[in-house]
This record gives C-alpha cells, structure tokens and sequence, in this order.
C-alpha cells in the first residue's frame, strides 16, 4: 500500500501533521506504481545538493566581530539555524522525503500551502546555509567576470552595496536580501519570511539574514546598522564570484 510508506504512526501522534503526510504521500507517489522512486520538483542544475544535516559554521563563532558577535552567531547557528533542521526530520521521518536534499524539498513545496511546514523548515535550513557562507571573517574581492557585471549594472561595487542594503532594510517584517542573476543580469531583491529566489528562476549569489535574531542581540532595532556593518566589511565576494561561476 501506498500508505504504508507513510509513518501513520507518526501521522496521527502528531495530528497538524497529518495533513501534510496525506499530501507528501500524494504528491510524492501521484498515480505511480507502489515501487517507484518518489517523483520530486525539478531543481536548477546550478544548485547543488543539500542533505538534511546541519552543515559546519564555515569559522569560529567569533570571526565576525565586532559586526555579528559571538552570541549572535551562538543563538543563530546553534539554535535558529540548527531548529529548522530538527524540526524537518520531525517532519518527515518516515515519509519518503527523509532523505531528499534541502533542493528538492525547496522546489517540491514551495507552491504548496499544505506542506507550507516543509517549506519553510526546508527553505530557511537552506537559506541559513547559504548566509554563512555569504559572510567572511577576511577581506574578499569580485573575480574578474563578477566585477564587469556589476560595475555593468550597478556602476561599482559601492553602488551595489548601496543598492542591497536599502533593499534590504525595506524588507517588512523577516526575511532576506539577495544579490541574485536575474536572465543573465545582476539585480538585488528582497524576500519575505522563508522565501527563497531560485524558486522564481532568480539564482542567488549573497544573502543577507534580515530576521531580527540575525541581529537583534547586538543592534536592538537598528536593522540598517547591522546591514551596513555586515556588507561593508564581511560580504564573501569569492563566495558570490564561485556562485556566478556555476550559473
Ligand atoms: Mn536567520
């Protein structure tokens, strides 16, 4: 049975569940034969795969400061970031998504408001992923390619920080700043919440976290300080230039 691939012990133990498990069962199998392989959105080629694990913080805890400090960055990866993780697995465990990449998850739910719990758990695992690796303790430059394409768009790379952290501080409420590659341009967007660009075929290069943990301990309300702060000294351009080089 379709069904007994599902955990239903799981399903009815935690009963908010159980409507996300009818619908991963659904949407995973449709009207597939019992055997085959789960059936999962199609995700960009550029992006690569992201298991369900709680990736390494790429420094120490204290690399950033005095920008983000220690206990920032304590709460954020070891509690937020690592939350959202442990909430996918209670998620899931059981179901045949346990073992899909963050990825797939992202492009299978994202339109889905039914399994809007493993999106957003899925999405923000990712996007935590992805801000890490966006900051650096040392200082960092534009490759070549990236440099002409912004100073194509933007005019310099001054500009464009400009550009991210007044797009990023406009953001209502949670979410995120990006510099994305939108149809082969650069271009800076903001999203809400749990929101991630490459479900709209926006490919990301850097991120920044404007959720109010990312910043709340060390700035209170002064969101445009942190940001200013954080992509003035710490943007990872080498990060950025690599995720260029793959689109
Ligand atoms: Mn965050």
């Amino acid at each position: 049975m379709l069904n007994s691939l599902i955990s239903r012990r799981r399903l009815i133990a935690t009963g908010t569940l159980a409507s996300a498990g009818a619908a991963l069962s659904k949407l995973a199998f449709g009207a597939a034969p019992a055997d085959a392989k789960p059936t999962l959105g199609t995700v960009p080629a550029y992006l690569g795969s992201s298991p369900q694990t709680l990736p390494p913080l790429p420094y120490a805890e204290n690399a950033l400061e005095p920008v983000i400090s220690a206990r920032t960055i304590g709460f954020h990866y070891g509690k937020h970031h690592r939350a959202y993780f442990d909430n996918l697995h209670k998620l899931l465990a059981g179901t045949p998504l346990a073992q899909a990449s963050l990825e797939q998850l992202i492009m299978q739910t994202h339109d889905q408001p039914n399994l809007s719990d493993v999106f957003n758990n899925a999405a923000q695992a990712w996007n935590h992923n992805f801000y890490w690796n966006s900051l650096s303790p040392v200082a960092t430059q534009p490759s070549e390619k990236l440099q002409a394409a912004i100073v194509r768009k933007f005019g310099s790379v001054e500009a464009l920080t400009k550009a991210l952290v007044a797009t990023s501080a406009s953001q209502f409420g949670s979410g995120w700043g990006w510099l994305v590659v939108d149809q082969g341009e650069l271009a800076v967007v903001k999203t809400s919440n749990a929101e991630t660009p490459f479900t709209r075929g926006l490919a990301p290069l850097l991120t920044v976290d404007v959720w109010e943990h990312a910043y709340y301990l060390d700035y209170q309300n002064r969101r445009p300080d942190y940001l200013v702060a954080t992509v003035s000294q710490h943007l990872n351009w080498a990060f950025a230039s690599a995720n260029l080089d793959r689109i």
